[in-house]
């Protein structure tokens, strides 16, 4: 068979935030730039981030980037690099002017200017009072700036190849990426892209849980992919759960709920944030409020007749805040909460959102590898940024609002790293038919007809089992069952079979392989918290409940091959300031 054949200066896979921005860098510049999606691009979950985008713009009150970095090294736990933490935090005020520049439609001020509202873990001065950080269109930021993104590309003249599903990245015996094997999800028929450059933007893993906050699409599959290609994953423990997704739903309910000043309410109608967080309250970090809403249920105070959720009051804020700046939580929280929070609480309990580990970066994007002469060498022609990319900018806990940023500043980054990288290295190199084979064997194997599993059963089997054995709260114990039992049904992936074998949009073969991925990942997550004998951040462990600065401020990294867990040092060492040494995390 011939397959359809098509070369770039770069291949973008994903367009969400991170991988428009990158492209927009990029075909500004003259790049031949080509931009795959498994979705048209404004579906992307970016168009969902609610709550906003961090910047020290200090609109509100006193603010500079220094406390930004402050906050953001606290906040992970101090296992997020300093050095790319102090690029972020130094960048965002230029990346939210330029949002501007591309048309977001921020919410104002009375003065004019670009409205920002206090979200969690923010302070001034290096842990004093709540500042106003979050840069808000609304609560519909993300649906904002993916729109706008987007059109700025097309008038760039990027090149789409809208709802086409990256398999596999393409690569020769030196370990060079010369691109990836794609299909056409409408027609079936794959196609290989090669390109000098290949940048990985494919968002995070939400999917690995029942309940969570993300698009059905968010399957880690950039992240896998890596895996696959011989690439550890990185600090894959972490995993955010967000204190306030709707009850037994799971959709979100944004931190800036409580930064337009809600809070949150236990089943004896005491506001208990004030117990664990005496300062910051419920603008505590996620991890610290999830964490005590997880307390609160097991000892028995939560609300409704399971006492299975808390309460988030906000209707003391008054109707027009409400209607102003939440208008996306209203409607979330009528549609599927059947409740107005206008005048009544919203039921919540901690939902899985965010991703916190991935594909090993430097602050150029590059993709980074240990080798035997270095904990991080760069893979050559691989990028990765956004939610997929661990940079690690969030350690092992992400701010609210830090994530928007991360992915446009590292987008733009790592497009900048790869102008610099074309203009050194103008040829192709001679692809690598093992390699295309390898990948088109990976797709074909859904041909197959044997097998009594199905993509359903297995899925929701590994949703729960990630739930139940990974949660908010871990053990060794508890842990060692999950691994067995992601394990098993990891081996029962072969046993699936597909019913429907057309070409013409078949969703199932997308589905299978998005499981496959999520099975890869699922292991990655378990065994690296299983290894981690503290707890630190999102990663919490019930027989280690300190934090052990002597043995564990490092990363891990997975390697798919030999299944074992590794680590390298943590970046401790900004560029320009001093760094900021680990202390007790108070709020
Ligand atoms: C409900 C919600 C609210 C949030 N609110 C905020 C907030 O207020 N502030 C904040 O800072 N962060 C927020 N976040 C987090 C933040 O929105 C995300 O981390 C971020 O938008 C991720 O952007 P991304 O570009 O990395 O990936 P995404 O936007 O997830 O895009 C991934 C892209 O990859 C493509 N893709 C994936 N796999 C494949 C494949 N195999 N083949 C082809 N294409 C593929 C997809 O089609 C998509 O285009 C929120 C997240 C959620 C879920």
């Amino acid at each position: 068979m011939t397959i359809a054949h098509r070369k770039f200066d770069t291949l973008i896979i994903g367009a969400g935030g991170g991988g428009l921005r990158a492209a927009l860098q990029l075909a500004r510049a003259e790049a031949h730039v080509a931009v795959v999606s498994k979705v048209f691009p404004t579906r992307s979950h970016t168009v969902a981030a609610q709550g906003g985008v961090n910047a020290a713009l200090a609109n509100v009150l006193p603010d500079n980037w220094h406390w930004h970095m402050f906050d953001t090294v606290k906040g992970s736990d101090y296992l997020g690099d300093q050095d790319a933490i102090e690029y972020m935090c130094r960048a965002a005020p230029r990346i939210v002017y330029e949002l501007e520049h591309f048309g977001v439609p921020f919410s104002r001020l009375d003065n004019g200017k670009i409205y920002q509202r206090p979200f969690g873990g923010q302070s001034r001065d290096f842990g004093g009072e709540q500042v106003a950080r979050t840069c808000a269109a609304a609560d519909r930021t993300g649906h904002a700036i993916l729109h706008s993104l987007y059109q700025q590309n097309i008038k760039s003249r990027t090149h789409f190849f809208d709802e086409y599903f990256a398999v596999d990245l393409l690569k020769d015996d030196e370990g060079n990426i010369l691109g990836a094997l794609v299909f056409d999800i409408a027609s079936g028929e794959p196609m290989i892209i090669e390109a000098k450059t290949t940048l990985i933007a494919t968002g995070g893993a939400g999917q690995l849980f029942r309940t969570n906050t993300n698009a059905l699409i968010n399957t880690g599959d950039g992240i896998a992919m890596a895996l696959r290609a011989g690439i550890p994953v990185q600090d894959m423990e972490f995993f955010q759960f967000h204190p306030t997704g709707i009850a037994g739903k799971g959709m979100l309910i944004s931190e800036g709920t409580r930064g337009e000043g809600g809070y949150l309410v236990n089943g004896e109608g005491e506001r208990f944030m004030e117990r664990y967080a005496p300062r910051a309250k419920d603008l505590a970090s996620r991890d610290v409020v999830s964490r005590a809403i997880a307390i609160e249920l097991r000892e028995g105070r939560g609300c409704g007749p399971e006492k299975d959720h808390v309460l988030l009051k906000v209707d003391h804020v008054g109707e027009e805040v409400i209607r102003k700046r939440l208008p996306g939580i209203r409607d979330l929280s009528m549609t599927f909460a059947h409740i107005d929070p206008i005048d009544a609480p919203i039921p919540v309990a901690p939902t899985a959102h965010y991703t916190m580990g991935g594909i090993p970066t430097n602050r150029f994007g590059q993709v980074v590898t240990p080798l035997d002469t270095a904990p991080e060498e760069p893979v050559p022609g691989l990028y990765a940024a956004g939610e997929c990319a661990c940079v690690s900018v969030h350690g092992a806990n992400r701010l609210g609002g830090n994530s928007l940023l991360d992915i446009l500043v590292f987008g733009r980054a790592a497009a900048n790293h790869i102008i610099d990288h074309l203009k050194h290295n103008r040829h192709h190199r001679p692809l690598n038919q093992a390699s295309v084979d390898q990948a088109m064997a990976r797709l074909e194997r859904w041909d197959r007809t044997d097998g009594s599993e199905t993509v359903d059963g297995l899925r929701s089997e590994l949703q729960q089992a990630m739930e139940t054995y990974c949660g908010v709260f871990r053990t060794e114990e508890v842990l060692r069952e999950g691994l067995e039992k992601v394990s098993e049904l990891e081996q029962r992936m072969d046993q699936v079979a597909l019913h429907d074998h057309s070409r013409v949009f078949n969703t199932a073969r997308v589905e299978a392989m998005e499981l496959e991925n999520l099975m890869g990942l699922a292991l990655a997550t378990v065994s690296s918290a299983l290894a981690r004998t503290e707890s630190r951040g999102a990663h919490s462990r019930i027989d280690y409940p300190d934090r052990d600065d002597v043995n564990w401020m490092k990363h891990s990294l997975y390697f798919h091959d030999d299944r074992q867990v590794d680590y390298k040092p943590v970046r401790l060492k900004p560029v320009s300031v001093d760094s900021f040494p680990p202390k007790e995390r108070v709020y």
